[in-house]
């Protein structure tokens, strides 16, 4: 089995009601490949930095064994940059900047060796770079594929070109809305799974995450958080642990699309009790099953 990652790599800045952070490392394939690789490895990733970007972020990726051959450096370049600011309600945020950088003219370039990879996760960037990535992959097992409501907006014909190439989109409930134009999680679903992948999961963040295929649906309770630091990178962090655990296993049955689900919340669960990657940098397997458990007990009840 193998996973290839593509997605943005980032200097955030994050404000948050608990505190606030200028240029961490984070960005899509960043969360994406440190939280898949707790359960497959090592991480095949796909992205560019510039110049600027720090040593740090890169040795945080090699603690976490990834594989670093498709990450392009541009040394006159700078690294994509994002800002935002969360509110009380942590469900909420406004993007106050968000700066592509080296993006703007990225093609990426798919190492030879990554082109037979099985599993393939379309980490939150451009929905033309996504393409590009998958006309260079050969046949691929999974395509998995993140978006946000940047893209919705933007690109929104090119990301329609995407979704008639994937197998599963993870996006969350107010981008379900946009893409689909239904306010219902329900319909919207059925609405997106016409444009192309057959499963669609529709996170909710603190209240849990919905997977619908044609013949099922499950709901995910999130884990209830006593501190909730900095929600950034939390849907990434979840499609990595989901698309990590069906690479390790490499079963695309329904009660395993669940378990991944249920891995993917745990994850994020992590992600979200320290600031930006923090939270994802030195977890055991223990404290993964350990959690992953409790998600079991949460809406555990006897019929009578
Ligand atoms: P999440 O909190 O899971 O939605 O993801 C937050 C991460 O997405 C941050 O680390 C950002 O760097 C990255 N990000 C934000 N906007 C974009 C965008 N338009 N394209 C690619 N990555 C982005």
């Amino acid at each position: 089995m193998s996973v290839l990652v593509v997605g943005s790599i980032a200097l955030d800045t994050i404000e948050t009601p608990f505190g606030s952070v200028k240029d961490t490392v984070g960005g899509s394939a960043t969360y994406i490949s440190a939280a898949a690789s707790y359960f497959f490895s090592p991480i095949r990733t796909v992205g560019v930095v510039g110049g600027d970007f720090p040593r740090e972020g890169i040795a945080f990726l090699e603690d976490r064994n990834v594989d670093l051959e498709g990450i392009e450096t541009i040394a006159s370049g700078k690294t994509f940059r994002w800002s935002g600011r969360y509110h009380y309600d942590l469900n909420e945020r406004d993007t106050l900047s968000t700066d592509l950088n080296v993006f703007e003219k990225f093609d990426p370039k798919v190492p030879e060796r990554y082109r037979k990879s099985r599993y393939v996760v379309l980490g939150n960037i451009d929905p033309v770079l996504q393409q590009r990535v998958l006309n260079q992959m050969e046949n691929p097992r999974v395509v998995i594929c993140d978006t946000m409501n940047y893209w919705i907006d933007r690109k929104g014909a090119e990301l329609r070109e995407t979704l008639k190439r994937i197998n599963i989109l993870i996006l969350n409930d107010s981008e379900a809305r946009l893409l689909s134009r239904e306010p219902g999680l329900i319909k919207a679903a059925r609405v997106i799974r016409g444009f192309g992948p057959s499963v669609v999961i529709i996170k909710k963040g603190e209240h849990g995450a919905l997977l619908l295929t044609e013949t099922m649906v499950f709901s995910a309770p999130a884990y209830p958080m006593e501190t909730i630091f900095d929600p950034t990178g939390a849907g990434d962090t979840f499609a990595g642990g989901f698309a990590g655990w069906l690479a390790r296993t490499d079963d695309l049955s329904e009660e395993n699309l669940k378990r991944a689900v249920i891995y993917g919340s745990t994850l994020a669960s992590f992600c979200v009790e320290r600031f930006g990657v923090e939270g994802l940098r030195d977890l055991t397997y223990l404290q993964i099953q350990d959690r992953f458990r409790q998600f079991r007990e949460l809406s555990r009840f006897d019929e009578d």
